[in-house]
């Protein structure tokens, strides 16, 4: 049976920290020796059990993505933001294959428009029981003016974007092409908070699976506007060319 809406437990959401609010908490991710459930690590990186597992029919995961509770994904070196991906994308595609889930939801909050609640950086993995998450999704998401194209990957600024104004997408097929995905990914979201016109201070990522091809959608995040949330009519820019001709301009001449 597929379900249209996700059952939200507000028993365990109250319970969730609030580090973003309380800046005196302690960051859960950082006391390295209390976590538990943990499934797999890569260096500083670790995968386990949302410990808040506020969604029903589904499996929840964490992953944590370095232990500088300081950092960001924008900041990272190249080398841990390849392991990063390669860990990420791998337990991803690995939840898909083993049959338990409708689908596997990869995302990624950061800042306060985000929907984060926790600062430290991380992303989620989430196997859905019962809904598929591309049957709200066109493949018209994805279309966009080139920004950039290497070893096959595509860089692009979304033309007809899912909610609205600014969405970067980034497409491979191999998973050898990673290495130039991340990059992508990270010039976006540097993009995003550093260099925007209209700076952003919260992103988020969503990863999905369509036609033998991986995508990450980059999205700033603002106030949704009203009519996305009333009418779910998504607005476009106008100025799209000048921020594909700035962001080409900065980094990659
Ligand atoms: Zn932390």
């Amino acid at each position: 049976m597929t379900s249209t809406h996700l059952l939200f437990n507000t028993a365990i959401g109250v319970k969730k920290p609030e580090s973003i609010r309380n800046k005196n908490a302690s960051c859960p991710f950082c006391a390295r020796d209390e976590l538990t459930d943990i499934i797999d690590t890569d260096d500083s990186i670790i995968l386990l059990k949302n410990k808040y597992p506020v969604l029903e029919n589904a499996y929840q995961t964490v992953l944590i993505e370095t232990d500088d509770c300081l950092s960001e994904l924008s900041l990272y070196p190249k080398e841990h933001l390849v392991r990063l991906f390669t860990f990420g994308i791998k337990h991803w595609l690995d939840f898909q294959e083993s049959g338990k889930y409708r689908s596997v939801l990869y995302f990624k909050n950061h800042g306060p428009l985000s929907g984060g609640t926790i600062a430290h950086p991380h992303m989620q993995i989430v196997g859905l029981h019962d809904i598929d998450y591309m049957e709200n999704i066109s493949p018209m998401y994805f279309e966009g003016m080139n920004i950039h194209e290497e070893n096959g990957v595509t860089f692009s600024l979304s033309t007809k974007p899912k909610v609205g104004f600014y969405e970067f997408n980034v497409k491979m097929t191999h998973l050898d092409q990673i290495p130039t995905f991340a990059s992508y990914t990270q010039m976006a979201v540097h993009y995003i908070l550093n260099h925007f016109p209209f700076r952003a201070n919260s992103y988020n990522l969503f990863f999905y699976r369509l036609d033998d091809a991986i995508y990450v959608k980059v999205v700033s995040r603002y106030v949704t506007t009203p009519l996305y949330i009333g009418y779910s009519i998504p607005q476009v820019p106008t100025n799209l060319e000048r921020i594909r001709k700035d962001i080409t301009s900065k980094y990659f001449e």
